[in-house]
């Protein structure tokens, strides 16, 4: 691995960002131009503040400037969609874009959270997916797309228990064609004791500041279990800690951030992103 660090900026850069409202806190321009670097490839990355009123325009500008490549996080990752030239399959079913590609001034998009969750979760806790039985606690956007990798990977089951349970529910019935999948609420969670192989918190309960809050009593999780958080701020969530306490293997959220950036890398630039250069420039 290259361990040149010096930025080079000419005619030849080839332009990559990342459009969100608000963007500042974003730590992707950091992740990418140090991969961008390690692999020698003379590109620069940047956040872009781009207010909902403004996206059709930044988009038409990513045509006309010949960005490469950008990502689109909140607010904007279902409103992007009609904006783009084609949908990659998963996306469409997902429901949103975060990655976008720009072939010659045809763009398209590709949903690469969940696929990057699983990669995560397999590179880093747990190699086989393939007939374990899985509980994911909420039914937001991020557990829609994890849901639909984790489906695709053949689980023995996948249950959803989401606070507002009809949430749940509806995220289950929208994927049942692609594996077992089940909508309860919080409070069904007890039936299922001592069937489940692996936990997922996709709720954002425990997230910084509020720290000492947690989705599921812990009391509830058995040994022999994987637990996994898609929370990285903390790195370490109280599920975590309550989890390894308990001797669960544990899995954070970092994974998930770094190898949807992997992905969205690889599809720009056709090589094998860094992803121990990645995780370093997190973690500094
Ligand atoms: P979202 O669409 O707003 O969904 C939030 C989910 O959390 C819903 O299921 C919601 O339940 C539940 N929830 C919120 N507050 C709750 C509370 N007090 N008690 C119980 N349940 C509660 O958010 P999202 O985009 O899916 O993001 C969820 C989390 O994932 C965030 O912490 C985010 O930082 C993290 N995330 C991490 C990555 C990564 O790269 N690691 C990527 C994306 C997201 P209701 O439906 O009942 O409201």
């Amino acid at each position: 691995m290259s361990k040149d660090t010096t930025v080079h900026i000419d005619s030849d850069t080839i332009l990559f960002g990342v459009m969100g409202d608000p963007i500042r806190h974003s730590k992707s321009p950091h992740m990418h131009n140090r991969a961008l670097r390690a692999k020698g490839v003379n590109g620069v990355y940047t956040a872009l503040h781009i207010k909902p009123e403004a996206l059709r325009d930044a988009i038409a500008g990513v045509r006309a400037m010949g960005f490469r490549g950008v990502n689109v996080t909140i607010p904007h990752k279902v409103n992007v969609m009609p904006l783009l030239d084609e949908i990659d399959e998963d996306a469409r079913l997902i429901g949103a874009v975060n990655t976008i590609v720009n072939d010659n001034g045809k763009l398209t998009g590709y949903n690469t959270d969940g696929i990057g969750y699983v990669r995560s979760l397999k590179e880093e806790a747990e190699p086989n997916i393939a007939g374990k039985r899985i509980l994911v606690i909420g039914a937001g956007g991020a557990a829609r797309g994890i849901v639909y990798a984790l489906a695709k990977e053949k689980p023995d089951g996948i249950w959803i228990a989401n606070r507002t349970a009809e949430k749940a529910r509806e995220l289950a019935a929208d994927f049942q064609a692609f594996g077992p999948l089940a909508g309860i609420g919080m409070d069904d969670i007890g039936s299922l004791h001592g069937e489940i192989d692996i936990v997922i918190n996709t709720t954002s309960v425990g997230m910084h500041p509020h720290v000492d809050a947690i989705s599921l009593d812990p009391d509830w999780l058995r040994p022999d279990m994987t637990v996994s958080d898609l929370i990285y701020n903390p790195l370490r969530t109280k599920l975590l800690n309550e989890a390894e306490r308990r001797g669960c293997r544990i899995h954070g959220g970092l994974g998930m951030f770094i190898y949807q950036g992997a992905y969205a890398f690889e599809y720009w630039t056709g090589l094998p992103a860094p992803i121990e250069t990645m995780r370093g420039a997190l973690l500094e």
